[in-house]
């Protein structure tokens, strides 16, 4: 079972700040900001590549409930960028679809390093 799954089930910690029937956030163990908090699907998407037009309600849902997050965590005027990692040249290295939403200061531009 894959990190996400566990931390789904309860079975790994994780500093939850929402949860509902299909998505769950918590805090990124690893801040690259001062918020940093990954959305996640419950039900387990691999990549980006993996969602379906069946999906396409929860992909809705999930940017619905980032930006109450965002706006929980008072960054919502101030701004805040969202982003998804998929596969090797993206990045990916937890292999169930997560948004990352990050804020709290000044991001600059988008880096690609
Ligand atoms: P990505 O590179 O897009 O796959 O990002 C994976 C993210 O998951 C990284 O920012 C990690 O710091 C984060 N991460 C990995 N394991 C955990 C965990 N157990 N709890 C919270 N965040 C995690
Ligand atoms: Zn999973």
């Amino acid at each position: 079972m894959c990190v996400f799954c566990k931390i789904v089930k309860g079975e790994l910690p994780a500093k939850v700040v929402y949860e509902d029937d299909k998505v769950m956030a918590f805090h990124d163990i690893n801040p690259q900001a001062p918020i940093h908090i990954l959305v996640i699907p419950k039900k387990h998407i691999p990549t980006l590549n993996d969602i379906s037009e069946k999906d396409k309600e929860l992909i809705g849902h999930i940017f619905t409930v980032i930006k109450e997050i965002a706006k929980e965590a008072g960054i919502d005027q101030s701004g805040y960028r969202v982003l998804v990692n998929c596969n090797r040249d993206g990045g990916q290295e937890v292999f169930h679809l997560h948004f990352h939403l990050l804020g709290g200061k000044p991001l600059g531009p988008m880096v690609c390093s």
